[in-house]
C-alpha cells in the first residue's frame, strides 16, 4: 500500500531511476542513496528545504551529507562562490584564498600546525594514514567497529568480511577493535608493535550512530601517546560542527592528525589533513633530490581549488562566531525531544538520540536512558544494524518522504536554516509516518 502511494507520488523520480538503472550500478552514484523501490530525485534546494522533480517540497535532513551547516544556498556562500567563478575556477597556481582558508582552520583548530588540502574526506583519511605510516615506519592502522572513514582500501579493510577488490595484505594492515573498550585497545597496541596509527570518529561511529564515551576518547589519547602511535581524529563530520574547533575542542583533546571535509568546504567538494608540523611536514620538499624522491607523496589537480576555498572561507567566518554550532545543536535537542515525545505518546518501542546537530531514530529496539535524560543505544553493533536488518530504515524513510521529510538514513543533520516550524512539521510527519508504517 505504502509502496503504491510512493510510486504514484514520486512518478518523475521513478522515470529518472528507470534511465539511471541503464547507466549506474543499482542506478546510484552513492551507495548511501539506495532506497527501494527507487530514490527521490531532487531538482533544487534552499535553506532547510528541497524540491523533488515532481515539485514536492521536502524538509531536508541530509544537509549535503552533513556539509551544509548553514542550509542550502546560503546567500553569503552563493555570493562568494559566484564571485570566484568569474575570477577563475582553477588558477593553476598558488592563490591567496588557500592561505586565508588555511589560516582560518588554524585559528579554529590549534592542533593544525600544518595543513594540506585534499579533494574529499576519503582522500584526507588516506593521506593521514600514509603520514602516520611514514612517521612511525610501521604499517598497521587500528580502527573502531562501525566507524566510517571513506572508501579507500584501508578504510574499507579490517572487518570480518573482506570486501571484493581489497587485497589480503591491506586487510592484514588494518585491525578493527570495539569502541568504548580501553582494555581491548591497550591489548591491541601491546600485542601489535607494528601499529602506526589509530583512527577514530570522535563523535561516534557512523556520524554518532554508535556514540563513544568522552572518557574513552581521553583513554585513546593516553594509550596512543604511551605506545608512540599517531592519533588521527577523523573530524570530517564533527569538524566545525561539535564546536567551532570540532570534537577536539568539544572534548579538550589534542590529536596528532585531523581529517577534515564537508563543512570545511562550505558545501563544495574537498577535504584536508592537518596536525603536528613534524608529521605533516613529511610532505615537504627538503632540497635533497634523493630524499625528496622518497618523501610522502600527495598531489591532486583540484587540491585547494578556488571555488571550495571561497565557499570554505565564507563558511568558516560564520563558524568563527560560534553561532552556527550553537544554533544547530539547540534545534537538534528540540527535535530529538519532540520525536521522542511522539514515540512515547504512541507507545512505540524505540528512541531518538543524537549529539551536537545530528540525530538517529532507533525503532523496535531498547535504549539506555542516561543521567541527563538522553538516550544511548544498547549494543555495540548499534541500533542501526538492527534497524537495517528489519528493513525498518527503508520503511521509515519511505513513510517520511510521503509525509514531506527527507531523512538521511534513520536520522539526519540540523542546520541554522531549520526553523521551529520545520521541527514541528517534522514531528507531525513522524507521527503520521508511524501510523503509515502500521499499515
Ligand atoms: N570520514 C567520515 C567520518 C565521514 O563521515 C566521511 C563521509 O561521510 C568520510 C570520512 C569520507 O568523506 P568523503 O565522502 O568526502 O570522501
Amino acid at each position: 500500500m505504502q509502496e503504491e502511494q510512493y510510486r504514484a507520488r514520486f512518478s518523475g523520480s521513478a522515470a529518472l531511476f528507470g534511465r539511471a538503472q541503464r547507466l549506474f550500478p543499482s542506478g546510484l552514484t552513492h551507495d548511501a542513496r539506495y532506497l527501494e523501490p527507487f530514490p527521490v530525485y531532487a531538482a533544487r534546494a534552499a535553506g532547510a528545504h528541497k524540491w523533488d522533480v515532481d515539485g514536492h517540497e521536502l524538509i531536508d535532513y541530509w544537509m549535503g551529507h552533513g556539509a551544509l551547516l548553514l542550509g542550502h544556498a546560503h546567500p553569503t556562500l552563493v555570493e562568494a562562490v559566484t564571485a570566484q567563478v568569474a575570477r577563475g575556477t582553477h588558477l593553476g597556481a598558488n592563490h591567496p584564498l588557500e592561505v586565508e582558508w588555511a589560516e582560518l582552520v588554524q585559528a579554529l583548530m590549534p592542533a593544525v600546525e600544518r595543513i594540506r588540502f585534499t579533494n574529499s574526506g576519503t582522500e584526507a583519511t588516506q593521506l593521514a594514514m600514509r603520514l602516520a605510516r611514514a612517521y612511525t615506519g610501521r604499517t598497521r592502522i587500528v580502527k573502531f567497529q562501525g566507524h566510517f572513514h571513506g572508501w579507500h582500501d584501508t578504510a574499507a579493510a579490517g572487518g570480518a568480511v573482506r570486501p571484493a577488490g581489497i587485497p589480503e595484505e591491506v586487510m592484514e594492515a588494518a585491525l578493527v577493535v570495539p569502541p568504548n573498550e580501553p582494555r581491548v585497545l591497550e591489548e591491541a597496541l601491546r600485542s601489535h608493535p607494528d601499529v602506526a596509527g589509530v583512527i577514530i570518529e570522535p563523535g561516534g561511529g557512523a556520524w554518532g550512530e554508535l556514540p563513544v564515551r568522552a572518557q574513552f576518547l581521553h583513554d585513546v589519547r593516553d594509550l596512543t601517546e604511551r605506545y608512540g602511535v599517531v592519533l588521527i581524529f577523523d573530524e570530517v563530520v564533527t569538524g566545525f560542527r561539535m564546536a567551532p574547533g570540532g570534537a577536539q575542542q568539544y572534548y579538550g583533546i589534542r590529536p596528532d592528525l585531523v581529517c577534515l571535509g564537508k563543512i570545511l568546504c562550505g558545501g563544495l567538494p574537498g577535504g584536508a589533513v592537518g596536525g603536528r608540523a613534524e608529521i605533516v611536514d613529511l610532505l615537504a620538499f627538503t632540497g635533497d633530490p634523493a630524499r625528496d624522491a622518497r618523501k610522502v607523496a600527495h598531489l591532486g589537480t583540484f587540491n585547494a581549488n578556488p571555488l571550495s576555498a571561497a565557499a570554505g572561507i565564507a563558511m568558516l567566518r560564520q563558524v568563527q562566531t560560534g553561532e552556527p554550532t550553537r544554533q544547530a545543536a539547540q534545534l537538534n535537542a528540540r527535535l530529538v525531544a519532540a520525536l521522542n515525545e511522539v514515540l512515547e505518546r504512541r507507545r512505540v518501542k524505540g528512541f531518538v538520540y543524537g549529539l551536537s546537530s545530528w540525530f538517529h531514530v532507533a525503532l523496535g529496539t531498547e535504549g539506555e536512558r542516561q543521567a541527563d535524560g538522553s538516550w544511548w543505544p544498547l549494543t555495540t553493533a548499534g541500533a542501526g544494524a538492527e534497524l537495517a536488518a528489519q528493513g525498518l530504515v527503508q520503511r521509515l524513510r519511505r513513510a517520511m518522504l510521503l509525509e514531506g521529510v527527507d531523512l538521511m538514513r534513520n536520522g539526519g543533520f540540523l542546520s541554522t536554516a531549520h526553523t521551529l516550524a520545520d521541527l514541528e512539521a517534522t514531528a507531525q510527519a513522524f507521527d503520521r509516518a508511524l501510523e503509515r508504517m502500521r499499515e
